[in-house]
């Protein structure tokens, strides 16, 4: 019986004693080893009861044992529904509620205060902590290595991805078996992943970045993974001679470029750096060149459609630019307003359309609605255009458009000054309300170490070179800006913290 996300990305490992996961503490998972895990976790789960399409919520610490419950779900037909760990008790609530899980696998920390909750819902609460252990595994450790695959079809639900809640709340996106898989295998073509690729894991699997892009796309290919349970520079830096290649969000490579043993001769074996989930500075992909000689490949995605575009691996990887679209994948930019194209070179709203679109965001008909169009384009929020070589832009989210006195301001033109003045690590622009401009641009500054920029130049310098309705009416020094768990900025926090200022 046929299930092809399972089969395809676990199922044709199966006997195979070729390495899988490689674990900090130096033990290697083989294909088999971790289809065995994830055979007695699928017997777990159906002996619970769960049966196809039901749903499975997990806010548990990265382990490999967490990764199998993603194959298990996978093997038995089951949507699996991942959850940020950082998430607290009131916001598992609501998403535990909002899918409507029948089983939830926490941490043993969270037990008791997850026990009234998933009581009051009626589902069932399982722990799997850090080390593996929790009554999961004590369940499975009874269960047979092999089980029978559920059939699923390619257009069946194979998990609720919650979005990263930069703009909001976090929405549930419906993903297929071939939303996933469709994109994985573009991506192992696209970036030439090979079964003797062995890629440095240190993102969090309860995001799209870690779970799926980095996962399958290694599974797919049948590499393996140097499976760290978060990004510690001093590990990172050590493990780093075994890896090919590595996934990271921006923040990994400013912190490597921040370390002196991060060299040229560290990763001159390395094929390749990606980068995604946040923009990458055109600053960070210069210095990082100037250290090593390689070009970070910078892709942009995001949990409703997996990945969209990526720079070449053969020709330009242009900095400040996420590339071209993935093959499959249609991208038009359009007028807000109308919602027409737009000429090339302009900047709008970026949609985009393929088999890697999500079915809709569960239970919000409405959203779903006004962002996924009838002839199947899906409005990704984000602003950008596409330059005259076909290099796409991102400049920023349409949630973080300026608008003052009539005139539309994207921040990042803004920031990219900023960012290149004396002292300045990085900064945030942002409009707040103003009574006669409705808006007002506002730049948020944070110093290089050990530096006091001088926010006077800086206004001067900010002045000669971007027109007068862009100029920020004040520039404010913080230590640091807000991110979420992503390293993603909250320019909402933001928004909230000075909205009175001029008001
Ligand atoms: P929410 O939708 O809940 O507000 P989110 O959009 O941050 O949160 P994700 O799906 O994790 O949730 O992130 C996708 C977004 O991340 C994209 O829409 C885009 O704004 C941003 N992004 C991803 N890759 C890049 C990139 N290479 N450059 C710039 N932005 C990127
Ligand atoms: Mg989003």
């Amino acid at each position: 019986m046929a299930n092809p996300l399972y089969d395809r990305l676990f199922g044709t490992h199966a006997g195979k004693s070729t390495p899988f996961l490689h674990l900090p503490d130096g033990k290697v998972l083989s294909h088999q080893d971790f289809l065995g895990i994830t055979a007695q976790i699928a017997h777990v789960l159906t002996h619970l009861g769960l049966t196809p399409g039901d749903r499975v919520a997990a806010q548990v610490e990265k382990s490999p044992e967490a990764l199998a419950l993603y194959a298990a779900c996978t093997q038995a037909g089951l949507i699996f529904l991942p959850l940020n760990t950082a998430y607290t008790a009131d916001e598992l609530s609501y998403f535990i509620e909002n899918s409507g899980a029948s089983v939830v696998v926490c941490d043993a920390r969270m037990e008791d205060t997850l026990t009234p909750i998933t009581t009051q819902l009626g589902a069932r609460l399982e722990t799997l902590n850090a080390d593996g252990s929790g009554t999961l595994s004590d369940q499975a450790a009874a269960m047979p290595e092999t089980f029978d695959t559920v059939a699923r079809d390619a257009e069946d639900l194979a998990a609720f991805l919650y979005t990263s809640g930069t703009t909001g709340r976090s929405k549930g996106a419906m993903l297929t078996q071939n939303n996933l898989l469709s994109n994985a295998e573009t991506l192992v073509k696209e970036w030439r992943f090979t079964a003797d690729d062995v890629l440095l894991h240190a993102l969090p699997i309860f995001h799209t970045h870690g779970l799926f892009v980095a996962s399958n796309v290694t599974l797919l290919a049948g590499g393996s993974l140097i499976f760290l349970p978060k990004f510690d520079l001093d590990v990172v830096i050590e493990k780093l001679p075994q890896a090919t290649t590595l996934m990271g969000v921006p923040t990994f490579y400013t912190r490597l470029l921040s370390d002196d043993r991060f060299t040229g001769a560290l990763t001159s074996h390395m094929r390749l750096f990606i980068s995604g989930s946040a923009p990458l500075l055109a600053e960070t992909h210069v210095q990082f060149e100037t250290r090593t000689g390689h070009r970070i490949l910078e892709r942009y995605g995001m949990t409703e459609t997996n990945m969209n575009t990526s720079n070449p691996y053969e020709g330009e990887r242009r900095a400040g630019t996420v590339g071209f679209p993935l093959p499959g994948v249609e991208l038009k930019v359009t007028d807000p307003a109308s919602g027409d194209s737009l000429p090339h070179g302009e900047v709008g709203q970026i949609e985009v359309r393929g088999a890697n679109v999500f079915k809709g965001y569960w239970q919000m008909p409405e959203k779903t609605a006004a962002e996924l169009r009838e002839d199947g384009f899906f409005i990704t929020g984000d602003l950008g255009k596409v330059d005259a070589d076909g290099y796409v832009h991102i400049v920023g989210r349409n949630k973080d458009l300026i608008i003052s006195g009539g005139y539309n301001i994207y921040p990042k033109e803004i920031e990219l000054v900023l960012d290149d003045q004396p002292g300045v690590l990085e900064s945030a622009v942002i409009g707040v309300p103003h009574p006669d401009f409705g808006e007002t641009v506002l730049g948020i500054l944070v110093a290089a170490p050990g530096e006091t920029p001088d926010t006077a130049a800086m206004m001067e310098a900010v002045q000669s070179q971007l027109a007068r309705f862009k100029h920020p009416r004040q520039l404010i020094l913080i230590d640091e800006l807000p991110r979420n768990t992503m390293g993603k900025v909250q320019k909402n926090i933001l928004r909230e913290a000075y909205k009175d200022m001029f008001a």
